[in-house]
Protein backbone atom coordinates (compact mmCIF):
# COMPACT_ATOMS: atom_id res chain seq x y z
CA UNK A 1 0.00 0.00 0.00
CA UNK A 2 1.58 3.39 -1.27
CA UNK A 3 1.88 5.95 1.49
CA UNK A 4 -0.24 9.08 1.28
CA UNK A 5 1.14 12.15 0.17
CA UNK A 6 0.25 15.87 0.95
CA UNK A 7 -1.68 16.07 -2.11
CA UNK A 8 -4.46 13.24 -0.22
CA UNK A 9 -4.70 15.96 2.50
CA UNK A 10 -5.91 18.69 -0.49
CA UNK A 11 -7.85 16.40 -2.08
CA UNK A 12 -9.86 15.73 1.24
CA UNK A 13 -9.28 19.84 2.45
CA UNK A 14 -7.84 18.78 5.76
CA UNK A 15 -5.09 21.04 4.20
CA UNK A 16 -7.33 24.09 2.75
CA UNK A 17 -6.30 24.86 -0.85
CA UNK A 18 -8.18 26.52 -3.06
CA UNK A 19 -9.61 23.45 -5.90
CA UNK A 20 -10.22 25.21 -9.21
CA UNK A 21 -11.70 21.72 -10.24
CA UNK A 22 -12.41 18.67 -8.37
CA UNK A 23 -15.17 15.63 -9.37
CA UNK A 24 -15.43 12.30 -8.97
CA UNK A 25 -12.14 11.15 -10.06
CA UNK A 26 -9.85 14.46 -10.54
CA UNK A 27 -8.85 17.82 -8.31
CA UNK A 28 -6.83 20.72 -9.55
CA UNK A 29 -5.39 23.46 -7.80
CA UNK A 30 -2.57 26.15 -8.32
CA UNK A 31 1.32 24.59 -7.40
CA UNK A 32 2.60 26.58 -4.13
CA UNK A 33 5.88 27.44 -6.14
CA UNK A 34 4.66 28.52 -9.37
CA UNK A 35 7.03 28.41 -12.31
CA UNK A 36 5.15 29.87 -14.90
CA UNK A 37 2.23 32.72 -14.60
CA UNK A 38 -0.11 30.00 -14.84
CA UNK A 39 1.18 26.98 -12.73
CA UNK A 40 -1.66 24.27 -12.14
CA UNK A 41 -1.62 20.90 -10.61
CA UNK A 42 -3.98 18.40 -12.25
CA UNK A 43 -4.34 15.14 -10.13
CA UNK A 44 -6.05 11.89 -9.70
CA UNK A 45 -8.31 11.88 -6.50
CA UNK A 46 -7.12 7.99 -6.40
CA UNK A 47 -3.74 7.58 -5.23
CA UNK A 48 -1.81 6.44 -8.18
CA UNK A 49 2.14 7.24 -6.70
CA UNK A 50 3.85 7.27 -10.65
CA UNK A 51 3.06 7.04 -14.13
CA UNK A 52 5.12 3.72 -13.57
CA UNK A 53 2.09 2.25 -11.30
CA UNK A 54 -0.70 3.13 -13.51
CA UNK A 55 -3.11 0.57 -15.17
CA UNK A 56 -5.20 -0.27 -17.76
CA UNK A 57 -7.87 0.82 -14.65
CA UNK A 58 -6.93 4.00 -14.50
CA UNK A 59 -7.23 4.67 -18.54
CA UNK A 60 -10.50 6.74 -17.61
CA UNK A 61 -9.09 9.04 -14.48
CA UNK A 62 -5.71 9.68 -16.88
CA UNK A 63 -7.84 10.68 -19.81
CA UNK A 64 -10.09 13.29 -17.30
CA UNK A 65 -6.30 14.75 -16.99
CA UNK A 66 -6.43 15.95 -20.35
CA UNK A 67 -9.91 17.05 -20.59
CA UNK A 68 -9.45 19.01 -16.84
CA UNK A 69 -6.29 20.33 -18.21
CA UNK A 70 -8.07 21.79 -21.69
CA UNK A 71 -11.03 23.59 -19.58
CA UNK A 72 -8.32 25.10 -16.83
CA UNK A 73 -6.29 26.30 -19.96
CA UNK A 74 -9.12 27.84 -20.86
CA UNK A 75 -10.35 29.46 -18.20
CA UNK A 76 -7.10 30.88 -17.54
CA UNK A 77 -7.17 32.32 -21.17
CA UNK A 78 -4.18 30.74 -22.25
CA UNK A 79 -5.66 27.96 -24.91
CA UNK A 80 -5.12 29.97 -28.30
CA UNK A 81 -0.92 31.04 -27.25
CA UNK A 82 -0.47 27.12 -25.84
CA UNK A 83 1.21 25.88 -22.80
CA UNK A 84 2.79 22.82 -21.76
CA UNK A 85 1.63 19.58 -19.77
CA UNK A 86 4.49 17.81 -18.01
CA UNK A 87 4.27 14.55 -15.57
CA UNK A 88 7.48 13.95 -13.79
CA UNK A 89 8.10 10.42 -12.72
CA UNK A 90 10.59 9.35 -10.10
CA UNK A 91 14.32 10.55 -9.20
CA UNK A 92 16.02 11.05 -13.02
CA UNK A 93 12.14 12.66 -13.98
CA UNK A 94 12.30 15.20 -11.04
CA UNK A 95 9.20 13.46 -8.99
CA UNK A 96 9.07 15.28 -5.59
CA UNK A 97 5.58 14.44 -4.66
CA UNK A 98 4.70 10.64 -4.87
CA UNK A 99 1.03 11.27 -6.32
CA UNK A 100 0.72 11.61 -9.74
CA UNK A 101 0.20 15.14 -11.04
CA UNK A 102 -0.25 17.02 -13.87
CA UNK A 103 1.96 20.27 -14.51
CA UNK A 104 -0.53 22.17 -16.30
CA UNK A 105 2.19 25.88 -17.28
CA UNK A 106 1.61 28.65 -19.52
CA UNK A 107 0.48 32.58 -19.50
CA UNK A 108 3.83 33.22 -21.01
CA UNK A 109 6.75 31.76 -23.22
CA UNK A 110 8.31 28.68 -21.23
CA UNK A 111 11.42 27.89 -23.25
CA UNK A 112 13.11 25.26 -23.52
CA UNK A 113 12.09 24.27 -19.56
CA UNK A 114 12.99 20.80 -19.19
CA UNK A 115 13.21 20.68 -14.85
CA UNK A 116 9.88 21.66 -13.07
P1 LIG B 1 7.05 17.15 -8.99
O1 LIG B 1 8.45 17.67 -8.88
O2 LIG B 1 6.79 15.99 -8.05
O3 LIG B 1 6.64 16.85 -10.39
O4 LIG B 1 6.13 18.36 -8.55
C1 LIG B 1 5.60 18.53 -7.28
C2 LIG B 1 5.00 19.90 -7.27
O5 LIG B 1 4.13 20.02 -6.14
C3 LIG B 1 6.03 21.03 -7.15
O6 LIG B 1 5.91 21.89 -8.27
C4 LIG B 1 5.68 21.70 -5.83
O7 LIG B 1 5.86 23.10 -5.87
C5 LIG B 1 4.23 21.31 -5.63
N1 LIG B 1 3.81 21.22 -4.23
C6 LIG B 1 4.46 20.53 -3.25
N2 LIG B 1 3.79 20.63 -2.09
C7 LIG B 1 2.67 21.37 -2.35
C8 LIG B 1 1.59 21.81 -1.52
O8 LIG B 1 1.49 21.54 -0.34
N3 LIG B 1 0.62 22.56 -2.14
C9 LIG B 1 0.68 22.88 -3.46
N4 LIG B 1 -0.31 23.62 -3.95
N5 LIG B 1 1.70 22.48 -4.26
C10 LIG B 1 2.69 21.74 -3.71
Amino acid sequence: MAEETIFSKIIRQEIPTELLFQDELVSAFRDISPRAKTHILIIPNKLIPTVNDITQEDELVMGRLFTVARKLAAQEGISDDGYRLIMNCNKHGGQEVYHIHMHLLGGEPLGPMLAI
